[in-house]
């Protein structure tokens, strides 16, 4: 999917694995870009309501008491919802990224 377009060539930056980056390169003239300041928050943000999100469903909708099936579901939709809200943040563009400040 799109992130946004390329500020050096204009053509489109796109990701394929829907997971943030501080630091992301234009495939096509291999400009750099970090994370905006702004988007920064959603960095932080958004592996901890993952994490939230799976010991929410852990707790209120798995009934055993295996704890390794449980870690298994934790992790396996705390990687799920982290990987749906970076892809709601590239289509709503939270995620921004900026040139790359030289030095
Ligand atoms: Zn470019």
């Amino acid at each position: 999917m799109k992130i946004q377009t390329c500020e050096v060539c204009q053509k489109e930056i796109q990701t394929k694995k829907k997971i943030m980056f501080a630091h992301i390169r234009c495939e096509h003239c291999r400009a750099e870009y970090e994370l905006k300041s702004e988007a920064w928050r959603w960095y932080i943000l958004f592996p901890f309501v993952s994490v939230i999100f799976a010991m929410f469903i852990s707790i209120n909708i798995l009934k055993t008491d295996d704890i390794f099936l449980k870690m298994i579901i934790i992790l396996g939709s705390a990687g799920i919802m982290y990987r749906i809200l970076c892809y709601l943040g590239f289509y709503f563009h939270f995620l921004c990224y900026q040139l790359r400040k030289k030095g």
